[in-house]
């Protein structure tokens, strides 16, 4: 595509600045800006224009139709429909939209999650504008970004936490910047740039597999003769089927202003990732939700089908999320970028500092914003990070913080000490040639990478958690050095106090050998590795105290979604269980039954014209099909009755059973048939096996 097509194409679906600017009066645009900026809130007059602005533009992009687009607890987004049309008199129709729709919508939402938040006050909740973010145009209607709350003012989505904490954690680095003089900022950002793994397979393959239609993932399957040995697959040429799809969804993205830049094979067959350039959380956030749903409405065109679950195969790599995580204040400084002068340098140390002691203080935090039904598979295992939250810093940015830490000399080329606030540090060079791959937060340069998130996870999550835990500690620093009689001095006791105390989260060595699972444990970390638990940490006081502290979640709304997330874990594995007893029951012992009747013909036939005929193969076959066959029986049934069991009293109880006994079952259940599957005819086996899977897209 030529140059000006692709700027010409990108954002051409956004109602954005450059949009807004050209349309409306300089007085809209500027109670837009002021609204943006400062959060004033709009004159019903301003929000009236803008209305009828989005409308008129909308309709000139062949819209007929607008939508309050919001981020429910399902971890998917939701949109109800209505058309422009408003009857002038009983044969004409208008087409109009007003301020107030513009501003709140009232869904009938009733059957959304809300963890009981509802149940109390009204079953209904609304949804209300987020002017911080663009409306845009997708399927032929006008969407507009909106939280989702309830009469009495309690989330019930998963952007109203994330814009809470994204002003708060600027509230509080506000204050800390002044203390460093910098009065200028008004505003701290935080960016976020999501790298998306997914899987594309042909859709043919995808329909005759009832485990991937029902659940997304495998839930049987023997491995296959190649896997990921090769690594022949990562950053491999590209089939020509799938440089088509990635070609249409970079387009289909454009148009929506999705900064999509890079895109390669990862490294299991069939596996792909694509990262956008990174952007403020709240948009970074919209902008993860709209490329999932697109990266899955595109594979439809080109008759693939996208999958985002974190574990589609058992034997090869889980796809994940990247949560690039970086602080950038309105004048557009890196708040974790090292600097080149005394100060920039101090400032870089505290922050660095706050974030190492929220990473140690609020580990299991951290890692329930990643827990979710479809990452039971991911952490702990083999190729992901595991279950244990620790930060990799590389050797130089170590060095410093152990010179800090012992208040020796840093050992350089010029081999000086440091003292923060008086000197300027070396030099710190972008880790590029040791990067490591297995650490759960790694620093890579300017920025944290926070490697755990679930592939079809919301990033929403995780990054309210990162930012409140950052709020955290920048009040702490702030509260502390306000209070100070030599800042420098103070600055650098708190600093090195921060490291000291906390320098057991930093880990630079290999995330997953067994060794580091031990080592960990000596250095006192926690390891959650079952999600139930993981979920639990939700509400503890702790956790409670921080939220509310902050303004991000009343203890209430975190009991709500604590219980959301549970219940969820629950129905997931649930129907993966139903689902497995579903296939054995109907299609695999069937499948099984007929190949042992026919094998069993065969020797039969065989001995009726050659009663001394050589059959011994067979007969073995016969044997360990009906050995094992009988195996998968048992297991089945075994996985029946334990569904039929009473759960436990509560949801947690209940998630914690399901992990346990359902789980264990199921597995138990997918070896006895994984190995029935190496046995049976190709022919005969009723579902396609992984080969099929993995190698069918060209
Ligand atoms: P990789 O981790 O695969 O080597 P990069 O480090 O180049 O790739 O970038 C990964 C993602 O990090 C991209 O989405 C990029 O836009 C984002 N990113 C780069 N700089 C920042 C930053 N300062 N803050 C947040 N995200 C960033
Ligand atoms: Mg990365």
């Amino acid at each position: 595509m030529a140059k000006d097509k692709v700027t010409e194409l990108f954002g051409s679906m956004v109602f954005n600045e450059d949009v807004m600017k050209q349309r409306l009066s300089a007085t809209c645009y500027k109670a837009w800006k002021k609204c943006v900026a400062e959060g004033t809130p709009l004159s019903l007059e301003t929000a009236h224009e803008m209305a009828a602005e989005m409308k008129n533009w909308a309709m000139d992009h062949g819209a007929t139709h607008y939508t309050h687009w919001f981020q429910p607890m399902t971890g998917v987004t939701a949109e109800k429909h209505d058309s422009f049309i408003t009857p002038e008199n009983p044969s004409q129709i208008l087409m109009s939209f007003s301020g107030k729709e513009l501003v709140r919508g009232e869904p009938d939402a009733s059957s959304f999650p809300s963890g009981g938040l509802r149940a109390t006050f009204e079953a209904r909740g609304y949804t209300a504008w987020d002017p911080t973010s663009f409306a845009f145009i997708k399927d032929g209607s006008l969407c507009i970004p909106t939280i989702f709350c309830s009469y009495s003012g309690q989330a019930l989505d998963k952007k109203t936490p994330l814009l809470r904490s994204m002003e708060e954690l600027s509230r509080q680095a506000v204050r800390v910047l002044k203390l460093f003089g910098d009065n200028d900022v008004k505003k701290v950002i935080s960016q976020v740039g999501p790298e998306q793994e997914y899987f594309l397979i042909d859709r043919d393959v995808f329909n005759r597999r009832e485990d991937l239609v029902l659940t997304g993932r495998t839930l049987f399957g023997a491995k296959p003769p190649k896997g990921q040995e090769l690594e022949d697959h990562y950053f491999g040429t590209i089939k020509p089927r799938v440089a088509a799809y990635m070609k249409e969804l970079d387009e289909e993205l454009w148009k929506l202003g999705i900064l999509a830049k890079t895109k390669h094979n990862e490294v299991a067959p069939a596996q792909h990732e694509l990262a956008p350039i990174y952007n403020d959380a709240n948009t970074a956030c919209d902008h993860n939700q709209l490329t999932m749903e697109i990266m899955k409405k595109v594979a439809g065109r080109h008759n693939m089908v996208c999958l985002l679950h974190e574990k589609p195969f058992a034997g090869v790599n889980g796809s994940g999320k990247h949560d690039n995580w970086s602080l950038s204040t309105d004048t557009g400084h890196n708040l974790f970028k090292p600097g080149s002068t005394p100060s920039q340098n101090a400032r870089f140390l505290l922050f660095l500092a706050a974030f190492i002691k929220g990473v140690d203080e609020y580990q299991d935090l951290l890692r329930c914003s990643v827990a979710n039904p479809g990452n039971d598979h991911r952490l702990g295992a083999q190729e992901a990070p595991p279950a244990i939250i620790s930060i990799f810093l590389g050797d130089e940015l170590t060095a410093i913080v152990d010179a800090i830490i012992h208040g020796t000399k840093y050992v350089d080329q010029r081999m000086k000490s440091i003292s923060i606030g008086v000197d300027a540090l070396p030099p710190i060079p972008q880790d590029t040639t040791d990067r490591n791959r297995t650490s759960p937060l790694a620093f890579t340069g300017n920025k944290f990478e926070f490697r755990m998130l679930g592939s079809s996870q919301s990033i929403a999550g995780p990054n309210v958690a990162l930012n409140t835990i950052m709020a955290e500690e920048l009040s702490q620093f702030a509260d502390e050095l306000e209070g100070a009689a030599d800042f420098n001095t103070a600055l650098h006791d708190l600093v090195q106090r921060a490291f000291i105390e906390h320098q057991r989260i930093i880990f630079n060595g290999n995330g997953y050998e067994d060794a580091w699972v031990t080592e960990a444990r000596k250095r006192g970390l926690s390891n959650l590795a079952c999600t139930a638990d993981a979920l639990q940490t939700y509400i503890q006081p702790k956790h409670i105290e921080l939220f509310s502290k902050h303004r991000v979640f009343t203890e209430e709304e975190l009991r709500a979604r604590n219980e959301i997330h549970l219940e969820n874990y629950c129905q997931v594995v649930g129907i993966e269980a139903r689902t497995m007893i579903d296939m054995v029951k109907r299609s695999i012992f069937p499948a099984v039954c007929a190949f042992s009747g026919a094998t069993a013909s065969g020797v039969a036939a065989k001995k009726a014209v050659l009663a001394d005929l050589d059959c011994a193969d067979e007969e073995e076959l016969l044997r360990r099909l009906s050995r094992l066959s009988a195996e998968m029986m048992r297991q089945c049934r075994a996985l029946e009755e334990a569904m039929a069991a009473p759960k436990g009293k509560d949801a947690y109880e209940a998630a914690h059973y399901y992990r346990c006994t359902v789980f264990d079952r199921m597995g138990k259940l997918r070896a006895a048939v994984d190995e029935l599957e190496t046995i049976t005819a190709r022919e005969a086996w009723p579902y396609p096996g992984y080969t099929e899977l993995l190698f069918s897209v060209t």
